[in-house]
Formats: C-alpha cells, structure tokens, sequence
C-alpha cells in the first residue's frame, strides 16, 4: 500500500508549492488537474479550447473531463504514491476518486486542509509568476526572481503569469472554492481523514507539518 493523499485549500493556499516539494523529498507523484488542463489548452486541442474559457472565468471545468484525466494517469503511474493537488474540487469528484482508488485496492492516507485567510491569498496570487522552463515558483513578496534575473533552479530566464491569476478571476475562484469545494471538507472530516495544517506560515514550516500529518496517518 502506498502513501496517497489530498491537498485541500483555496487558490493560492500553496498546494503546488508543497506537492512540489514531496516529489523531490519522497518520490511521490504530483497529479494537478490545473496543470493537466493548462497542458490540454496549450496543445490546441478541442478539449484545450472548450477548457480555456471556463478556466479564464475562474469557473470550474465538468467533472467528466477531470475524472477523466485522473482516471487515465492512476492507470499509467507507477509511484510510491499520489498528491492530489486541486483535485477533488466537487463531491461527485470525491467519490469519484474514493471509487478508483478502491479499484486499484488503494487508500487515501490523509486529506490535508492548508489553511489562509483570503487578503492573504489575494495578495500571494497577484504577485505569482513561474519559471517557463522548469515550473518552479516564485512571489515577488515571499521568494523575488533573483537578482540576476535568472531562475535559481535550472537558470531558465523567462518566468510567466498565469491568465487566471488576476483580481477578477480570482474572485470567482474564491466563490467556486467556497461553494463547491469546501464541503469537501465536512466530508472527509466526518469520515475521519481530514487534518489542517496552518498555511500561512514559512513553506518549511507547512512543509514539516504536512510531513508529520502524513507521518502519523501512514
Ligand atoms: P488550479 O491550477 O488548481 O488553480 O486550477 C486552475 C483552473 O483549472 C481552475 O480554476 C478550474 O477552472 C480548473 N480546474 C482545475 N482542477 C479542477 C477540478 N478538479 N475540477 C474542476 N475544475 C478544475
């Protein structure tokens, strides 16, 4: 049995940024529908086009379509276990995945809640951008592009902004995340998976409470 689990939180809790960093320190494998979707839209297809709108409005996509990208990696990945990473954002979702995982005779291990207030998620996700070359993240408040412009992981020199991350898409995030998403967390609280983790503080900080969680769930 290997180790899966969820994380749970608004946009700009930072879920990527500490899904990123238990890939390099245990070999989990990251699976983000947002990423999944970006890549969908920017090869062109039919399904890209139809996902771009509704992504640029803050809304979100069918869950067919995330189900459905969920479904096809859980069938290819081999790992030591999954982060689910913006994924589920709906109910129907939730028991989407509780059904593929059972299928695969696997077990969620954690669902874990970052915590944020909102100013500050406003603020963390208009200051944003990523290095274009290898994805690695970057706040102009919290962690500024180097000085010398280049990025400090793999020296890449074009960073970029996400479309969805200005003011009025993200209040639409917010609204979706509030009336759709954060059920989930009465959800997974009654059936005794869920723990919160204060996402506020430093990402070492997050990141050490959210290896104890998992620690103490495995
Ligand atoms: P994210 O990168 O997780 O913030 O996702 C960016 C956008 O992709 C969201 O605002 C939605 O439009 C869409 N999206 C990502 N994951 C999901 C999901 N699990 N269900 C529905 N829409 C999603």
């Amino acid at each position: 049995m290997t180790t899966n689990i969820i994380l749970l939180g608004p946009p700009g809790a930072g879920k990527g940024t500490q899904a990123r960093r238990l890939v390099e320190e245990r070999g989990m494998t990251q699976l983000s529908t947002g990423d999944m979707l970006r890549q969908s839209r920017n090869s062109g297809s039919d399904m890209g086009r139809r996902v771009a709108e509704v992504m640029d409005r803050g809304e979100l996509v069918t869950d067919d379509i995330v189900i459905g990208l969920i479904e096809e990696r859980l069938d290819a990945d081999r790992t030591d276990g999954f982060i689910f990473d913006g994924f589920p954002r709906t109910l129907a979702q939730a028991d989407a995945l509780a059904a593929l995982l059972e299928k695969k005779r696997e077990r969620l291990t954690a669902v874990i809640e970052m915590q944020v207030d909102d100013d500050a998620l406003v603020r963390r996700i208009t200051a944003r951008s990523t290095c274009a070359n290898c994805g690695e993240m970057y706040n102009d408040i919290t962690k500024p592009i180097p000085e010398d412009g280049k990025c400090a992981v793999c020296g890449g020199t074009e960073f970029k902004r996400r479309e969805d991350d200005n003011e009025q898409s993200l209040k639409q995030r917010l609204l979706e995340y509030y009336k759709k998403t954060s059920p989930l967390i009465g959800y997974y609280h009654a059936n005794d998976q869920l723990d919160r983790v204060d996402g506020l503080g430093e990402i070492e900080e997050v990141s050490r409470a959210i290896k104890d969680v998992i620690d103490s769930r495995a």
